[in-house]
């Protein structure tokens, strides 16, 4: 018996189904002391327990590998009537069929765990779509809401533009309103002196008469002889170009002094407050004349009222 016989006696015995003479025989063979049977053994029973259960494609010893696949090629392309096996057959054909049970085992378990990973991925890109699906929803409700909000933004806008609007106009009309009650004001205080001129008792009211310029013109002059101050009030007189200006003049005997300028409103009426004059002559007369523009020391221009003391 060449050794190569002992090593398929070793293969059959790892896988504990060597029986009878064949059995006493190499298990005298190994009393007898064979390292290699011993190895041959020990690797062939690791390989057939790990195989199933390793993760990795675990390489059988390639003796083992190649001997194995041969008997199945050689087993399956010939097969030989059952009546004509011996026990050794059997025993090779198992060790051949349990090795390629191992050997798809592992494919198989590793095909599954390709499978199951393939479909957990496949769940997890499933998921992945699904919450991708879910936040493009989400951003497409939120850039209606910013829309909207926009929208609502703009329309507020332009409701403040037309309010603000109002408000400027409504601030030009109180402005309005503002400057003609401080006219208005003034013009009391203006009035409101001219009381005062007229309720002391040395008060004097001078009419002044109209002269051939002016012959629709009349005033009146309240002269305060104490204060040397008083009030004068037109109406009817002619309206003049913006370089002109009426004065007041107040006549001691044949010598002028500027009481003051004014122009008429669109009426021809004129208010004037007299500025103190200087004494201490007496006021005899007063009168009105056309002046240039800001009023002369003395009169140059035609007289339009005059009136006495
Ligand atoms: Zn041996």
């Amino acid at each position: 018996m060449n050794h190569e016989a002992w090593l398929e006696q070793a293969d059959i015995y790892a896988l504990g189904v060597l029986d009878g003479d064949e059995l006493t025989t190499f298990e005298a063979h190994l009393a007898a002391g064979c390292p290699e049977c011993e190895r041959h053994i020990v690797t062939t029973r690791e390989a057939l327990t790990l195989l199933p259960h390793s993760l990795e494609l675990v390489a059988p010893p390639p003796t083992v590998k190649a001997r194995l696949l041969t008997q199945v090629a050689a087993e399956t392309a010939t097969p030989q009537p059952v009546t004509l096996l011996p026990g050794r057959w059997w025993g090779r054909t198992a060790v051949g069929a349990l090795a390629a049970a191992g050997l798809l085992l592992v494919f198989g378990v590793k095909l599954y765990q390709t499978r199951q990973e393939v479909q957990h991925l496949q769940r997890q890109v499933a998921a992945l779509r699904a919450t991708l699906t879910e936040q493009e929803g989400v951003l497409l409700a939120e850039r209606h809401e910013l829309q909207r909000a926009a929208e609502m933004v703009a329309s507020l806008q332009a409701e403040l533009a037309k309010r603000e609007g109002t408000v400027e106009a409504e601030r030009r009309e109180r402005e309005r309103v503002e400057r003609v009650v401080a006219t208005l004001q003034g013009e009391l205080g203006e009035h409101k002196a001219a009381l005062r001129l007229l309720s002391i008792p040395q008060a004097s009211l001078v009419r002044l008469a109209a002269l051939s310029p002016s012959p629709g013109a009349s005033a009146r002059l309240l002269w305060n002889p104490l204060a040397r101050t008083g009030v004068l009030f037109t109406s009817g007189l002619p309206q003049i170009p913006r370089d002109r200006v009426y004065e007041l003049w107040a006549i001691a005997g044949n010598e002028p002094v500027p009481a003051g300028i004014f122009e008429v409103d669109s009426a021809g009426d004129a208010f004037l407050r007299l500025p103190p004059l200087p004494g201490p002559k007496r006021f005899d007369k007063f009168a009105v004349t056309l002046e240039p523009a800001g009023g002369l020391p003395k009169p140059t221009g035609p007289m339009h009222l005059l009136g006495s003391l």
